[in-house]
């Protein structure tokens, strides 16, 4: 390097999280340590068809040339170089793109990482946008050489361990070339053999000839516009991993060839697991888009639904211009013809998995239910048809089992007017519920919904089939528990209200007498026109200023406890036991609705019962 050169080596130091990130790439992820060869040629091949769509779109830019990926192996010096002729970088580039993680996708890998101390699979890398890191699992250190069309050569440097520095390099042709010097246990990504086994596993399906020496290593082929009957079941998985860059085999696949109002195909696939990140992916890139087989964007999404956001896969179509971009495509009839047809032809596959299949649907709405009970909020036409593919569990399923509305419907009581159901956080909670004394005890159905999308979507299902859904959570509900116990008479009743109400005051909303409980001594509810409390909740947890409507409090006047404290009233001079009760009844109706806040007082208060209880 000459003086000058030297002179221009500017040093930078990786953030506290990036050091974090490659640490854990260099110490954590051991199985599948060949997929950096698929990231560098991703990244390679994203560089090449940014370039091809310059050129197509901008036909000022630059002389023609050759796209095309080059891999370098050198045995002796213990190298491999990915060498393409893409978009390139600028400084820029280099210290924002590859020197900074960007999305916060790249978080979730570090918790994903971080969660279990076993070692973990590098295929992982594919789902959080930090592929290029991936070269520090083999290599000690990697060098970056590259120029952009017009602008000025660079080259980077890096050990992987603090710092990278970027000065002016010699590169000069348009592109990008990395090089890896390989560890010592990772020799072998220099031998001819296992590079062109990895490039035929993970990279078959690249767009741009990749050659290893002088072969061309990859076959071309746009599977998509195959018809369907001459594609093997073993292409199809393997392009499969290719465009979801997933390791599993996908759960289903469906293959379109429309032609009509608009012309598409489209090689759709349904992954087998939902991945880490499903909610909080923003920078989705699930769906890529051709237009007449020259790649647009992988980042297509805009082409489903957000309820269908799992799936993955290539739409082509020669209906939409080059240059189209994705504010165009939100506003155009002919993206939004495909986005209508392929959201049919999903949901009907859906539909046919339900009938054929019930295992693999079971299979599918474990990993991907609550993504798709989204739709349930979003598309009301889809409404009933989406209604179809729930699956809740109920008070009459047990573990895991689930059923459909359906289901539910065909075995209402004759005179059950409605579908009921409970939202809570979990299952357990859910069946806990007192709430649900009355309906069991009549041998009602009522579904249980502990899914956090329950809460945003089922309150807004106001009917099914002409049967109203209602919350078992409210008052107002036409139900009796007709117990054979005895309430307590009339006056007594309204003494034991009077004398609830006073204390608790504002608190709530009113006291009144429950219908539907049995064996509790009180429960919480929404009033009739009030939310469903938790919906509510879920409204306060999204927004701290959300202010709730007050609960109301029906209390039980056949439980003993209820009689006790008439009886202690009577007494006289009990004032001091007689709120301890009312407080204590009032916080365990609270704990059970899972909104006591301050549970101190209430754990006092059970010790001082408590020591009562046990002395002789
Ligand atoms: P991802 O590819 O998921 O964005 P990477 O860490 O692999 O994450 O790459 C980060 C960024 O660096 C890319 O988005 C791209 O902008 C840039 N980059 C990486 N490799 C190349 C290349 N060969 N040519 C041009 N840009 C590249």
């Amino acid at each position: 390097m000459s003086e000058e050169k030297q002179h221009t080596t500017q040093e930078f130091e990786y953030r506290a999280e990036m050091r974090q990130l490659l640490h854990l790439i260099i110490h954590s992820l051991y199985t599948h340590q060949e997929i950096f060869l698929r990231e560098l040629i991703s990244n390679a091949s994203d560089a090449l068809n940014k370039a091809r769509f310059q050129k197509l779109t901008d036909h000022t830019s630059g002389p023609e040339r050759d796209f095309k990926i080059t891999i370098t192996l050198d045995s002796d010096a213990n190298t491999i170089a990915v060498e393409d002729t893409g978009i390139g970088m600028t400084r820029e580039d280099l210290v924002e793109r590859i020197g900074t993680i960007a999305s916060s996708g790249t978080l979730a890998f570090l918790e994903e990482l971080q969660k279990n101390d076993k070692p973990v699979d590098a295929n992982l890398i594919g789902q959080f946008g930090v592929g290029f890191y991936s070269s520090f699992m083999v290599a000690d250190q990697v060098e970056i050489e590259t120029l952009q069309e017009g602008g000025t050569s660079l080259k980077w440097t890096s050990d992987g361990l603090g710092t990278y520095t970027i000065a002016s390099g010699d590169h000069n042709v348009a592109g990008t070339k990395v090089t890896l010097h390989l560890k010592e246990d990772a020799k072998d990504f220099a031998s001819e053999y296992r590079v062109r086994e990895v490039i035929r596993k993970y990279s078959n399906f690249v767009d741009f000839p990749i050659y290893l020496g002088k072969d061309q290593v990859n076959t071309i082929k746009a599977l998509w516009k195959k018809p369907k009957g001459e594609i093997t079941g073993e292409e199809r998985r393997e392009f499969y991993k290719f465009v979801a860059r997933d390791y599993e085999d996908p759960l289903g696949h469906l293959h379109l060839h429309i032609e009509g109002l608009v012309n598409f195909d489209a090689l759709l696939f349904v992954p087998s697991r939902a991945p880490a990140n499903l909610f909080r992916d923003e920078a989705r890139r699930h769906l890529h888009l051709y237009s007449s087989g020259v790649f647009i964007r992988d980042d297509a999404d805009e082409l489903l639904p957000d309820y269908l956001r799992f799936v993955r896969g290539v739409v082509d179509t020669e209906d939409l211009p080059l240059n189209v971009s994705r504010e165009v495509t939100q506003k155009s009839p002919v993206a939004a013809k495909i986005k209508s047809t392929l959201t049919s032809k999903i949901l009907s596959q859906l539909s046919d998995w339900v009938k054929d299949d019930t295992s693999l649907y079971a299979r599918f709405f474990k990993e991907f239910g609550p993504v798709l009970k989204a739709g349930l909020w979003s598309e009301f036409a889809k409404r009933d048809e989406l209604l179809a593919l729930m699956r809740y569990p109920s008070t009459l399923t047990e573990g895991e089992a689930t059923t459909t509305l359906k289901k539910y419907v065909d075995g209402m009581q004759e005179d059950q007017e409605a579908i009921y159901y409970l939202l809570a956080d979990s299952l357990e909670a859910a069946r806990r519920s007192p709430n649900l004394e009355v309906f069991r005890r009549k041998g009602i159905e009522v579904l249980l919904l502990a899914d956090s999308m329950d809460a945003v979507t089922i309150p807004n299902v106001h009917e099914y089939e002409g049967k109203s859904l209602k919350s078992v959570a409210q008052a107002g509900l036409d139900i009796e528990s007709e117990t054979n116990a005895e309430h307590l008479p009339g006056d007594e009743t309204d003494d034991l209200l009077a004398l609830f109400r006073v204390q608790l005051g504002d608190k709530i909303q009113d006291v009144v007498i429950s219908k539907r409980l049995v064996d509790s001594p009180a429960t919480l509810v929404a009033p009739a026109d009030g939310m469903d409390p938790h919906f509510e909740r879920v409204m306060k947890a999204m927004n701290k200023e959300f202010e709730g409507s007050k609960k109301v409090l029906e209390l039980n006047t056949t439980h003993p406890l209820m009689k006790n404290i008439i009886a202690l009233k009577a007494k006289g001079d009990q004032d001091t036991r007689i709120k301890a009760a009312v407080a204590q009844i009032y916080e365990g109706a609270l704990l059970l609705d899972g909104t006591l806040e301050e549970p101190s007082a209430f754990v006092e208060r059970m010790t001082r019962f408590m020591v009562e209880a046990t002395q002789d």
